[in-house]
């Protein structure tokens, strides 16, 4: 690892409303850069066309500015730059997958929807989800030419090496081996020239220079695909550190169902930032002293990521508002 300043990052999707577990996240990355007297930097992921929406985004700026969890890039700390919007950046991830093309890490799949639909079915059938079969990696250049002509619409897949372990080490989990075998060809650009959530969070990552990476446990299924992305690059992988899943209390992942999960909704009812900002504190860290009561400039005065336990912790609503 480097020792360039800590910058760490939230990137949350502009796809609903502001939840709780972006609060939760947002709150142990705060700490983290503070702690360390490092950055705590807003990307908003915003490349999904069909689910995000500018309204989401303003509720999600609002809620966060309501918790205290500033972030220190832009006009809300009197800068020009930042939070950094995804949808605005698409030409800088373009060309980063036509960089893959050209090194051969990346091709272009001209599948038909029809085709990837037969492929899914015949897969269930055979009891597995294998993920894409390569077909398109095998393209002699004549026939991706004729495709080309053609105007035939295209998605990049990436390459993954047939055979193998990649070994990546999480600072809470330690070293996690993932069979290369079982990584699906990760569609990086889609046919819109939109990138997915893989390519734009690694090139975004790199390029904001973000030297550690907190996010939650339900994306350790994407980091072998992000690490192979960094190598193909020829970048240095940023520090990886996925935190427990914030969980209803029969144990299941935390649901609207089971509890809200807007952080709005907690504002609404008139649940103090503070209040709601100590109970996620509690959720997944133990305070030195044993104290429950979690000021965040205390959390931020004597922070240590060691601190953080795995145990699935348990967001129960009644708790949180009975403290009020
Ligand atoms: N856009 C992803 C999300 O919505 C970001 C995940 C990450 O932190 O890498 O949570
Ligand atoms: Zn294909």
């Amino acid at each position: 690892m480097s020792d360039s300043p800590i910058r760490v990052r939230i990137a949350p999707s502009p796809t609903g409303s502001p939840h709780v577990g972006t609060a939760y996240i947002a709150l142990y990355n705060y700490c983290f850069a503070k702690a360390g007297g490092g950055s705590f930097i807003l990307r908003i992921e915003d490349t999904d066309q069909s689910r995000s929406k500018p309204e989401y985004e303003t509720m999600i700026l609002d809620a966060l500015r309501w918790t205290g969890l500033q972030w220190d890039e832009g006009p809300d700390v009197g800068g020009d730059y930042g939070p950094y919007r995804q949808s605005e950046r698409t030409d800088i991830y373009r060309e980063h997958a036509q960089t893959l093309i050209d090194n051969g890490h990346a091709y272009k799949c001209f599948c038909t929807e029809e085709r990837l639909n037969a492929l899914r079915e015949a897969q269930r059938q055979a009891g597995g989800n294998m993920g894409y079969d390569g077909h398109c990696a095998t393209l002699s250049a004549e026939e991706i030419k004729a495709q080309e002509d053609a105007g035939t619409p295209f998605t990049v897949r990436m390459q993954v090496p047939r055979e193998g372990q990649l070994v990546v080490n999480d600072t809470l989990r330690g070293d996690i081996t993932f069979d290369l075998a079982t990584i699906d060809h990760q569609i990086l650009l889609k046919s819109d020239g939109f990138p997915t959530y893989h390519l734009a969070n690694v090139v975004d990552d790199h390029l904001m220079k973000i030297t550690h990476v907190l996010r939650g446990e339900e994306w350790l299924p994407s980091l072998p695909k992000h690490v192979l992305l960094y190598q193909y690059f020829g970048w240095e992988p940023t520090q990886v550190i996925h935190l427990p899943l914030l969980r209803n209390a029969d144990g299941s992942k935390l649901s609207k169902r089971k509890n809200p999960t807007s952080i709005l909704y907690y504002r609404d009812m008139g649940i103090i930032p503070e209040a709601l900002v100590n109970f996620l504190g509690n959720m997944a860290y133990s305070q030195p002293d044993g104290s429950e009561i979690f000021a965040l400039e205390k959390m931020v005065a004597d922070f240590d990521i060691k601190r953080i336990s795995l145990g699935g912790p348990i967001f129960d609503m009644d708790k949180l508002t009975w403290v009020n």
